[in-house]
């Protein structure tokens, strides 16, 4: 099989037999997918240090069924700015994880390439916090066909709009507007605002998510995405420290 190059994030890593490691790179034209770094382990020289994760590269690969053969990496940037703080790193480390563990293998998305790179960039230039990283979550959810059903009541159909709705653990994110239930978590109208708002630009800074607003809509996402998962993310325990 011939080689290929593509742009890639390394989303993911992991030891591998005593001198390798699996890598799991999101690639701008192939999606994610996974390959074998031989050597890796033993000499950071080998792929010129670029195989940390979220760290942008140039990556020449062999396509094969299961992991590619990875034969060169040319790393375009690790990111410094988000490596100076505790808060960037995990916010980077939940970004590529969220990628990892929601986007179907090998199915490209230019666009969930470019929020990605976006938000890299964003954290790399500036501090890290919840209602960015809430924006980020709203628009992976939307590009990768999960978006939360936020514009109308799930039992009788009325616009939710100023009055905002709520929900129920365990009822696929659908809100509920007052005439058709009274009880459950809010979502008031600010909050729906801002979580739609951020669908509408994919620019980071452009929606301000107040502190109302994020308690909000950090309950439900968490509880949304965790419900869209195979399993817990690692990354999570991690961010809950940060501010
Ligand atoms: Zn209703």
């Amino acid at each position: 099989m011939q080689s290929v190059i593509d742009e890639a994030l390394i989303i993911g890593l992991m030891d591998y037999r005593e001198s390798d490691r699996i890598v799991t790179f999101f690639t701008r034209e192939h999606g994610r997918l996974s390959g074998v770094a031989r050597g890796a382990r033993r000499s950071v020289k080998r792929f010129g240090g670029g195989l940390e994760l979220f760290c942008r590269l140039n990556l020449s690969f062999t396509p094969g069924d299961g992991l590619v053969r990875i034969n060169d990496v040319e790393p375009v940037t690790i990111y410094p700015g988000i490596r100076t703080s505790l808060e960037g790193i995990a916010h980077a480390g939940y970004a590529c994880e969220l990628v990892a563990a929601m986007s179907p293998e090998r199915m490209a998305s230019q666009r969930l390439f470019r929020l990605l790179v976006a938000y890299l960039e964003r954290l790399d230039s500036a501090a890290a916090s919840r209602g960015e990283r809430h924006f980020f979550e709203m628009n992976l959810l939307n590009i990768l066909g999960y978006r939360p059903p936020l514009e109308s009541c799930c039992s009788c159909g009325a616009p939710l709009g100023d009055e905002g709705g709520s929900w129920r653990r365990g009822l696929d994110g659908g809100l509920f507007c007052s005439g058709c239930s009274a009880n459950g978590r809010r979502l008031g109208g600010e909050t729906l605002a801002a979580m739609l708002g951020s669908l509408r630009t994919g620019r980071f800074g452009h929606v301000v998510y107040t502190q109302g607003v994020l308690a909000e809509a950090g309950e439900y996402l968490e509880e949304f995405i965790s419900a869209n998962l195979q399993r817990p993310l690692k990354s999570l325990g991690f961010l809950r420290l940060s501010p």
